[in-house]
């Protein structure tokens, strides 16, 4: 690769969740108080932005180059940097960058004291180790240096990432800064600082959000079609909790290869036992085989993404058979299908008000490591309830008083608090 093409790799910036995250902040800035063409610049760019080449040895001997991200979008509203950590093909600077920006508003929506931010490493973590795994974790914390710690930028699972991973961050900080602060990373497994109610924490999120949004429509959720796509941490969690809990009706999920579908409903303990089996979920007998782009567009009441990036497009949008859409995911529908969605009266829950159940029950991590006190599952699950409510009833009452969208209103409101806290503190 010639010197010119490495530099458009770094600062690529084709991301559609930034296209995305960028459009949707337009269309609502224009409504905030004390908004104008710097405050636009300074929401739209991040306070600080890490590039990372990090050279690893593979187990066969060789050395391979990857490439590292760390953005820190923006924390006016005080407290450290907050956000996920991921391993994926597609992580390049403007990815990153679209994510930091999504987490800021989550956490002002939410009203927790973290500001934007998002890491990752390009790579596909299938075709590497666990060895290779742990030293590319290592390297990149080594080289994060003093932008990540307790009162500074802490990170979380994500893609690919989980509590393993947030353990060797969490133990390589502490050798290189002499310093056995459990607060540094959230997502850590119990046994080392862990919060009870983490892992679970995302899908529940969104769960509690559609029940509380169904609960003002008048519908009952134990009615509800589900389809979930992504059957990784986040949708797994959502689609066990909407079936066990809430008895709704499961009748499509998918992973990267494909998804299943039955309309009279999928059994997951059976799915997850095959899975268990085969390594997969193709092949299940009981249910048709289809692929994400199929799964999308069957029959259903709620669509759940739990994937990956704009999946929900202006291919597929009108043909989308749900009325409620909840974005587990980030940022999974585009601007265009936003559109047809809006004008096809879909109700779209947005990523920043469907998704920040890890970052809240991250938060109550990070409180529990610094005050060195634990909490039990169902305390952590009620603060969890407690916070989400609050947020939901923000943005929807104001989403009712104005006939703004939910994504319109929430977003109104995150960006207005950020601006405000800006203002005030005149910087
Ligand atoms: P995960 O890696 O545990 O699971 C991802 C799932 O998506 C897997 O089932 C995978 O097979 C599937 N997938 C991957 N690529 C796909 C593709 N091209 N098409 C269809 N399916 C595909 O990840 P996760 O932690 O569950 O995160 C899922 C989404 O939720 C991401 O967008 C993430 O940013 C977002 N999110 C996660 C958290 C969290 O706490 N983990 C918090 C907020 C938002």
């Amino acid at each position: 690769m010639n010197s010119s093409n490495l530099i458009n790799k770094h600062l690529d910036n084709t991301s559609m969740s930034l296209e995305t995250t960028v459009s949707f902040m337009e269309s609502v800035a224009k409504d905030l108080p004390g908004f104008d063409e710097s405050a636009f610049h300074m929401l739209t760019h991040s306070e600080r932005e890490i590039i990372m080449e990090l050279p690893i040895r593979l187990d066969n001997g060789d050395i391979r180059v990857f490439s590292g991200f760390r953005v820190q979008h923006n924390n006016a509203r005080g407290g450290p940097f907050k956000g996920g950590f991921r391993f994926h093909p597609d992580v390049n600077l403007g990815e990153v960058r679209g994510l930091a920006i999504l987490m800021t508003w989550k956490a002002s929506l939410v009203q927790i004291p973290f500001g934007g931010a998002k890491g990752g490493v390009s790579c596909n973590p299938k075709e590497l180790s666990i060895t290779e795994l742990e030293r590319l974790t290592r390297a990149y914390t080594r080289q994060l240096g003093d932008n990540i710690g307790p009162y500074t930028d802490v990170p979380a699972p994500d893609m690919n990432t989980n509590a393993q991973i947030m353990s060797w961050m969490f133990d390589e900080y502490a050798h290189n800064h002499n310093n056995c602060s459990l607060a540094v990373v959230t997502g850590k497994p119990i046994e080392i600082g862990g919060s009870q109610g983490r892992e679970e924490a995302t899908g529940r999120g969104a769960v509690l959000i559609l029940n509380y949004l169904l609960q003002d429509l008048k519908k009952e959720i134990k009615d509800q079609k589900v389809i979930i796509q992504g059957f990784g941490n986040v949708g797994s969690f959502a689609a066990n909790i909407l079936d066990k809990e809430y008895g709704s009706k499961i009748v499509g999920i998918s992973n990267v290869e494909g998804g299943l579908y039955n309309a009279d409903g999928l059994n997951l303990d059976e799915i997850q036992d095959y899975q268990k089996e085969h390594g997969t979920i193709s092949g299940y007998p009981k249910a048709a085989w289809v692929s994400n782009e199929e799964l999308l567009v069957q029959d259903c009441d709620i669509l759940i993404p739990a994937a990956i990036s704009s999946t929900i497009h202006a291919g597929n949008a009108h043909d989308i058979k749900a009325t409620i859409i909840v974005e587990a995911a980030n940022a999974p529908v585009t601007v265009e299908a936003n559109k047809i969605l809006d004008e096809r009266k879909v109700m779209i829950i947005p990523g920043i008000l469907a998704n920040p159940g890890g970052v809240i029950v991250s938060y109550f991590e990070w409180v529990q490591n610094l005050q060195q006190l634990y909490w039990t599952r169902e305390e952590v699950l009620e603060k969890l309830d407690k916070t989400l409510y609050k947020a939901y009833r923000r943005a929807y009452d104001f989403s009712c008083e104005t006939g703004k969208t939910l994504r319109e209103a929430s977003l109104n409101i995150a960006m207005r608090d950020v601006l405000k806290a800006t203002i005030l503190r005149g910087c």
